[in-house]
């Protein structure tokens, strides 16, 4: 596939997700083999108390560029909304602090809006997320193989509607450099947002909704399955308007809704073919195998299915080496839309004011 060709006659909808999975198999994803968890609870992985801001000072003492104290501190701005802001994960009616001079005497949850046309209701949902700033969404029936083992959630909450929120693409081409952790950290900031317009808009209609990010359940194949893109040899979804330079949340609710159906644009083919991703990873994290494997790299893999798993624990060392995290698996895929020519871009070039 050439830069940015992909046409809306390749994509085409399919009645099942494009995945292959042994369903004895597939388990519930266990969080103590998450990454992060085991940064703490693993002492037999070299990355076990490693934080990925450890080496910020001894690299402000001989700043590079794209590694400067304005780079870091940018970085650690763009993060401010996720990290302070509980409502963007809240599973009920979030609290307002700012309340009017005048009692509401009316609560709008209360009143049950009667849901006539679950399709008509998905568009509603749809151009709501997309006022929030929602870059796309999905519906699907919630698939309880992509809770998280611990996740509990009502048993009538059983749709997902799953957002992917676009990064900046300037930000994201400077990767491995700060200003691309600086576009993830915006990207989750904005998802808090999104989330919690959203919840609160659900809530107003009389239903419930568990706002989350990358909490409760895996956000991946659930935005497969809501039609928003296909898996890529990478280990992130690949939608076809953005590539991988999007974050995903979701909304478990049982507002009444019409599911998407999944797509496929020929992802897999183009990742036995292309390896850039692979060739650009400086750890070797991504796997150059010309066929997918239900075989996992390492513990933090979820297996079952068919895939090229990424070694995450190389990644995680990598990050924490870089200073911050890293996109370039992102930024060189061809699936990756962007208005420039080459990449990366210099971090001078992030720097720049748009017009
Ligand atoms: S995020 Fe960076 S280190 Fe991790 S797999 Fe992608 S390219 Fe490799
Ligand atoms: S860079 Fe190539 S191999 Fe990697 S995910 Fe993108 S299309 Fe697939």
């Amino acid at each position: 596939m050439s830069k940015n060709r992909l046409l809306q006659r390749d994509i085409k909808q399919v009645k099942q997700p494009p995945y292959i999975i042994k369903p004895d198999e597939i388990r519930k994803y266990d969080l103590k083999n998450l990454i992060f968890n085991r940064v703490v609870t693993d002492p037999n992985w070299p990355g076990h108390q490693r934080m990925i801001d450890e080496r910020v000072p001894e690299m402000l003492k001989d700043p590079q560029p794209g590694y400067t104290h304005v780079d870091f501190a940018l970085e650690e701005a763009a993060w401010t909304l996720h990290d302070t802001f509980q409502g963007s994960f809240a599973r009920s009616r979030i609290p307002k602090y700012r309340k009017p001079k005048a009692e509401i005497d009316h609560d709008l949850s209360t009143i049950p809006y009667k849901v006539e046309n679950p399709a008509r209701m998905s568009i509603y949902v749809k151009r709501a997320a997309q006022l929030f700033g929602a870059s796309l969404t999905g519906i699907c029936q919630l698939n309880l193989n992509w809770l998280y083992a611990d996740t509990e959630i009502p048993r009538n909450c059983n749709t997902a509607i799953v957002m992917a929120i676009e990064m900046d693409p300037e930000g994201i081409a400077t990767s491995p450099a700060i200003p691309a952790s600086s576009a993830t950290g915006v990207g989750y900031s904005r998802m808090g947002f999104v989330l919690a317009l959203l919840g609160e808009f659900i809530r107003n209609l009389g239903y419930d909704a568990i706002q989350c990010g990358n909490d409760s359940g895996i956000s991946i194949p659930l935005a497969i399955d809501a039609g928003l893109g296909q898996l890529g040899r990478h280990g992130l979804l690949i939608t076809p308007q953005f590539g991988s330079r999007v974050r995903l949340c979701k909304i478990f609710t049982n507002l009444p809704l019409r599911p998407d159906s999944p797509i496929d644009f020929g992802v897999t083919e183009t990742c036995r073919r292309c390896k850039r991703c692979a060739e650009a990873c400086e750890v070797d994290a991504i796997s150059f195998d010309d066929e997918p494997t239900f075989t996992p790299k390492c513990s933090s893999n979820n297996a079952g299915a068919l895939k090229w798993y990424v070694d995450s624990e190389l990644c995680y060392e990598f990050w924490c080496n870089n200073g911050g995290d890293c996109s370039t698996c992102i930024s060189v895929c061809p699936y990756t839309k962007n208005t420039f020519d080459k990449v990366p871009l210099q971090p001078e070039e992030f720097w720049t004011l748009k017009t």
